[in-house]
């Protein structure tokens, strides 16, 4: 036999029965979490015991402790807090809106975005100009625009398949609206829901305001009202909007990531992390964003734990604090990486939603994809055909200039912006089912990740 044949059969040899072992362990995790899976009763009590948890609430340090202990219970071997300094924004009293036509009252349903200041504490009332765009906005220019309240009413293009591009192209009414709006003298800035729903529940999000211009008061307004009150737009452009709301932001606050690890045998200081971010918005429970990434990245490392797998490098899960209004958590926790000298190969993010899952989103040299994408075979048979190029998350995101390989976990995307930042995001909106499923993807990631490097 001729060298180089016989070097070829070896090899595939030792991929044949490679393969068959990730298969056959693949499979085990599958089995662990559809029939013993524990995440669903956690986010449970995150979202029924627990609530909403925006940093700095009452909420969000429980949830510290909540999560600490579930990975104390489950016999991580080392689990442990990491110190971050938080912004605290309140909400304050119930906000109250309406639009006026003569002496009649029209109440809306809206929600302060997360970041804006108050209104006068006797509300605030002036007319309202609707635009599309900002672009239409400079447009108009101060004179129309100097006094009134400007109502930023573009949807979300309904034609995109995923929604997140769709956000993606919405969303900067919410983030910088109030700013675009006080450049041209504006009093107030309501802004449409950023969701694919036609509904009654305001969506909210966090939005920030630019140098050197008036800090205007700024909420988000239910799609149904908003179409409405555009509507009453086109019959009364004379028509007032009310709106009066309690906001404030205090002093930055104390507050933590957790962390809980399981050690390598043979590289324990090459860590593979998976994470989601404990805060979430304080009018929701903060089930599929991202008390869902929490819970999945704790039996994430569970089922590895239960099936008796020994990991060659340390695995950590990571609940990141402050995602929604900051990032504060996982600028700390890459800075801290640096700091004690870590190597981190790579990271693993669930935030769009513990929906069923489609693939991954890496984020990587061009070898690393490769290699990724190499695994698909064993993983298109859990429905995970989504594995190329693409986003990894926001809070591994910092992670990235260390070199750390980052994906992003991307489940179906169709009904995430129905409960994005908003009343409806509870806990009766999560499948049990498909929230398993995706426990299992990432838990199998981490699997591939650690036995073959990256
Ligand atoms: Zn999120």
């Amino acid at each position: 036999m001729k060298k180089s044949i016989f070097f070829l059969l070896l090899v595939s040899t030792t991929t044949f029965a490679q393969t068959s072992e990730d298969s056959l362990m693949i499979r085990k995790i599958y089995d662990e979490v559809l029939s013993n899976g524990q995440a669903y009763e956690w986010l449970r009590y995150l979202c029924k015991q627990i609530g909403p948890r925006l940093s700095g609430s009452v909420g969000a340090q429980k949830a510290v402790a909540y999560t600490k202990q579930l990975m104390e219970q489950e016999k991580f071997d080392r689990v442990f807090l990491q110190d971050v300094k938080v912004p605290h924004w309140v909400r304050g009293a119930k906000e109250e809106a309406y639009f006026k036509i003569g002496k009649e009252k029209t109440k809306v349903p809206i929600a302060a975005l997360g970041g804006s200041v108050a209104t006068a504490p006797k509300g605030l009332e002036a007319e309202v100009i609707e635009v599309k765009s900002f672009q239409q906005l400079r447009e108009l220019g101060k004179d129309k625009v100097k006094g009134k309240i400007v109502f930023f009413n573009r949807p979300m293009d309904p034609t995109k398949i995923n929604t997140f591009e769709a956000y993606g192209g919405a969303v900067d009414q919410r983030a910088n609206g109030a700013t675009e709006a006080a450049n041209l003298g504006a009093v107030g800035a309501i802004v449409r829901s950023v969701t694919t729903r036609q509904d009654d529940v305001p969506h909210s999000g966090s939005m920030r305001y630019g140098t050197g211009v008036p800090l205007i008061p700024t909420a988000a307004i239910s799609t149904n009202a908003a179409n409405l009150l555009s509507q009453k737009l086109k019959e009364h452009p004379n028509l007032t909007f009310y709106f009066r709301q309690n906001c404030e932001t205090l002093p930055d606050a104390d507050s933590h990531n957790v962390v809980g690890e399981i050690k390598g045998r043979e590289k324990p200081d090459e860590i593979i992390v998976v994470g989601g971010h404990l805060d979430s918005w304080d009018i929701a429970e903060g089930a599929h964003d991202d008390g869902a990434g929490c819970v999945q990245s704790i039996e994430a490392v569970r089922l590895l734990k239960v099936l008796g797998y020994q990991p060659k490098r340390t695995i950590r899960a990571v609940m990141f604090m402050n995602e929604e209004n900051g990032l504060k958590g996982g600028i700390k926790y890459a800075d801290l990486a640096k700091q004690n000298n870590e190597k981190h190969i790579a990271a693993i993010e669930s935030d769009n939603g513990g929906f069923t899952p489609r693939g991954f989103g890496i984020v990587g040299k061009t070898d690393q994809k490769a290699k990724i994408i190499g695994w698909k075979p064993l993983l298109a048979p859990y429905g995970l055909h989504e594995i190329g190029p693409g986003g990894g998350g926001a809070d591994i995101g910092p992670l990235a200039q260390h070199g750390t390989v980052l994906l992003g976990y991307k489940p179906d995307t169709q009904r995430y912006f129905d409960y994005h930042h908003a009343a409806n995001d509870n806990f009766e909106n999560v499948s049990k089912r498909e929230l398993d499923l995706g426990t299992a993807s990432m838990a199998v990631l981490i699997y591939l990740l650690d036995k073959y490097g990256i």
